[in-house]
C-alpha cells in the first residue's frame, strides 16, 4: 500500500485521538519524508507561491541598505553576524551580498549565517550563493556566534505553527484535526481550552464560532532573537503578513500552485501559513528590554529606504520594456492593494534610532 502523509495522519488520529492544529501544521511542513519544505520547488514562479525577494532584486537591495545603516548605528564593528532565518531559495541573501559590495568595510565585516531546517532548501541556497565564501548554515538560533548581530527574516514567522481556539458555548476550546464518518480529515473541537485571561479584550462580545489564534512558537523565535541581540548588541527585522493588533479571525491558509485551497485537503503538498500577530511579538521584545520600533507597512518600509529611487536608477537608459517591468515589480511590493499594506516590517534593536523607522538614524 502506498503510504502518504494523509494516510499516516489518519492512522495517527485513529490510534491517538485528535491532532491540535499546531501539530498538524508541523507535521505537514516539517515531516522528514513528506514535509512540504522537504519537497522541491515550493517557492518561485514555478512553485506554489512567490515571496518578495522572488518578485524583485530591489527587495534584497533595500534590505542591504537597512543592514548597512544598522551596522553603522552599531559603531561599524569589525565583525558582525548577518543572520537570516528561513532563507527559502537564498535569493534575498544573494541580493544583499551583491549590494553590500558598495560598502567595502561592511562587506569585510560580515559573517553570514543562514538558519534553515529543510535539507532540500539548504541545497538550493548553497547553489544560489556558491560564489560567496564563509557562509555558515545552522538549524537553530542557539547556534549563532556571540558577535554584534543583524538578523532578518522574510515570510518566516507565518510558516511557524500556531494554535486556534474557537468560541463554543461561551468557552474557547482548541481547534483540532479529527476524522469524519467517511474517514476524511475534518475540524473537531478538542478538550482543552484557552485561559480567558489570554484572550484580547472584547472576547465576551465575540459571536459563537469566533476564532482566536496564538503562536507561542513564533514568540519564542522573537524571544531568542531578542536574547541574542541583547547579549551582543544588534538589530532584528521581521517582514511578514499580519495584523498590528491582536484580534479575532481565522487566518489559516493553504496555497498550492498560486491558488488558495483547503488546508486539510492535501497535507504536505501545500504551503500552510497564518497571519502574524505583531502585537504579541512586540510584547515579547518589550519584555526583553529592547527598543521596539513602530510597526511599518512593507510599502512604508521600502519607500523609506529608497525603493522608488532605486527603480528609477535601474531603469535609466533602459528600454521601455525593462522600465515597465521595474515599475510593476516596485508596485507589487509597495502598493497598498498589492503587498504594500498587508505585509509589515517589525524591528527591534539595542539602540534607539533605526532607519527607516526613525528618520534621524
Ligand atoms: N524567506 C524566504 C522563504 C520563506 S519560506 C523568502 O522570502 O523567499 C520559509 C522558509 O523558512 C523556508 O526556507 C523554510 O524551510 C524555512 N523554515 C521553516 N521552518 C523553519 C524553522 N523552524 N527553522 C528554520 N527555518 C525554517
Amino acid at each position: 500500500m502506498a503510504d502518504t502523509l494523509k494516510e499516516r495522519i489518519t492512522r495517527h488520529i485513529e490510534l491517538s485521538g485528535l491532532l491540535p492544529l499546531a501539530e498538524y501544521m508541523h507535521w505537514c511542513m516539517a515531516d522528514r519524508d513528506f514535509g512540504y519544505y522537504n519537497s522541491a520547488n515550493v517557492l518561485g514562479r514555478q512553485g506554489d507561491f512567490i515571496t518578495a525577494p522572488e518578485v524583485s532584486q530591489m527587495f534584497g537591495e533595500m534590505l542591504a541598505i537597512w543592514a548597512i545603516q544598522a551596522w553603522k548605528n552599531l559603531g561599524s564593528p569589525n565583525t558582525v553576524n548577518l543572520v537570516e532565518l528561513g532563507p527559502g531559495r537564498g535569493t534575498m541573501m544573494s541580493d544583499i551580498l551583491r549590494t553590500a559590495k558598495v560598502a567595502d568595510a561592511f562587506s569585510q565585516a560580515i559573517s553570514v549565517t543562514l538558519v534553515e531546517t529543510s535539507p532540500k532548501l539548504k541545497q538550493i541556497q548553497e547553489k544560489t550563493l556558491e560564489e560567496y565564501e564563509n557562509i555558515t548554515w545552522c538549524k537553530s538560533l542557539s547556534d549563532i556566534w556571540d558577535l554584534p548581530t543583524i538578523l532578518f527574516a522574510n515570510e518566516f514567522l507565518d510558516v511557524i505553527p500556531f494554535r486556534q481556539y474557537v468560541k463554543h458555548n461561551g468557552k474557547w476550546p482548541e481547534n483540532c484535526v479529527g476524522l469524519s464518518d467517511t474517514r476524511e480529515l475534518s475540524w473537531v473541537l478538542g478538550a482543552s481550552f484557552i485561559d480567558e485571561q489570554s484572550l484580547p479584550a472584547g472576547h465576551k462580545n465575540e459571536p459563537e464560532g469566533s476564532v482566536f489564534e496564538v503562536s507561542t512558537a513564533r514568540e519564542a523565535f522573537v524571544e531568542k532573537a531578542s536574547d541574542l541581540i541583547r547579549k551582543n548588541t544588534g538589530a532584528a527585522l521581521f517582514l511578514d503578513y499580519g495584523h498590528a493588533q491582536s484580534g479575532f479571525g481565522d487566518t489559516f491558509q493553504a496555497i498550492k500552485g498560486h491558488e488558495y485551497t483547503n488546508p486539510l485537503s492535501a497535507p504536505g503538498l501545500c504551503d500552510l501559513t497564518s497571519h502574524v500577530d505583531f502585537e504579541a511579538l512586540s510584547k515579547t521584545a518589550t519584555e526583553k528590554g529592547l527598543y521596539v520600533h513602530p510597526l511599518l507597512t512593507q510599502g512604508e518600509f521600502l519607500l523609506g529606504l529608497g525603493l522608488a529611487e532605486r527603480a528609477g536608477a535601474l531603469g535609466q537608459d533602459k528600454s521601455e520594456e525593462v522600465q515597465s517591468r521595474l515599475r510593476s515589480e516596485a508596485e507589487r511590493l509597495v502598493m497598498p492593494e498589492q503587498m504594500g499594506n498587508l505585509f509589515k516590517a517589525f524591528a527591534i534593536s539595542t539602540f534607539p534610532e533605526l532607519v527607516p523607522f526613525s528618520k534621524e538614524g
